[in-house]
């Protein structure tokens, strides 16, 4: 992260709320802590699509961001169901790209995820790219070879000139949605790993402007224990993200911690 740039909290919403008027109450639930805070952190919150627009307009001019949860590598035509980068562009900002959900319920390949990354970045949106390994390859002692593997096939085709829109998700799977949050040592090691791939990859000074994030069971209980991590440059909630007091509260903690760095 570099000094232009804040922690990033990245509310993933999931296929969460069914119903539409949640979903606006739910915005405007955190919206006064999260528009508090705006010069301390940004934070961007992923509805799913049908939402998009709505909470489009719940947000206008208050500093907080939008985002997909997916997009399609083409700008258009005959692809069934998807929704391209050029479509999020104007007022999306952020989009998610190879979450662990999409690549185990929906085949999503790191051959996919880096052709979505590219043709993201290449439209001017954000992207946070999710990697992590499964519980197996954790028991295994495996994070390591498989993090960076997933890393560099997610970034092959993305060029080093956007970097400072480009951000790694450390997503532990066993940790999403589990109640099993990763051990702090672990995820900061993890990180670390992440940053020397990634420098690897597009450079060391375009590596310098990725941030990256912890995500996999974050609340308002453990947060610190993340933001605090010197390595760490904000997290990805899913589950405590659709609680709009625990995310403000999320949102304050980490104003707090990166204030006093
Ligand atoms: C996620 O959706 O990426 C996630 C980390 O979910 P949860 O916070 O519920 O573990």
């Amino acid at each position: 992260m570099t000094v232009d740039q804040k922690p990033l909290l990245a509310a993933n919403w999931k296929m969460n709320p069914v119903d539409g008027g949640e979903a606006l109450a739910l915005v405007k639930g955190l919206l006064p802590v999260a528009s508090t805070y705006v010069d301390r952190v940004e934070v961007a919150l992923f509805p799913p699509f049908p939402w998009l627009l709505g909470v489009a307009e719940v947000l206008d001019q208050t500093g907080v961001k939008l985002g997909a949860q997916d997009c399609f590598w083409e700008t258009s035509g005959a692809y069934t169901g998807e929704v391209s980068p050029a479509m999020l562009r104007g007022w999306c900002q952020w989009v998610i790209i190879g979450h662990s959900e999409r690549r185990a319920y929906l085949g999503e390949t790191d051959d996919m995820v880096a052709r979505k990354v590219a043709a993201a970045l290449g439209t001017e949106l954000s992207v946070i790219m999710c990697v992590g390994e499964l519980d197996d390859h954790y028991e295994a002692g495996k994070t390591d070879e498989v993090v960076a593997a997933q890393v560099k096939a997610g970034l092959a085709l993305c060029s080093a000139d956007d970097s400072a829109r480009l951000v790694i998700a450390y997503e532990p799977v066993w940790a999403i949605g589990s109640g099993k949050s990763a051990d702090p040592e672990h995820a900061y090691k993890t990180m670390r790993l992440i940053r020397r791939v990634v420098g690897e990859v597009i450079g060391a000074g375009a590596a310098r402007k990725v941030r990256v994030l912890y995500g996999g069971s974050v609340t308002a209980a453990n947060v610190e224990s993340y933001v605090e991590l010197p390595l760490c440059d904000g997290c990805l909630i899913g589950g405590a993200s659709l609680r709009a007091a625990e995310f403000a509260q999320i949102v304050k903690v980490t104003a707090e911690v990166y204030g006093q760095r």
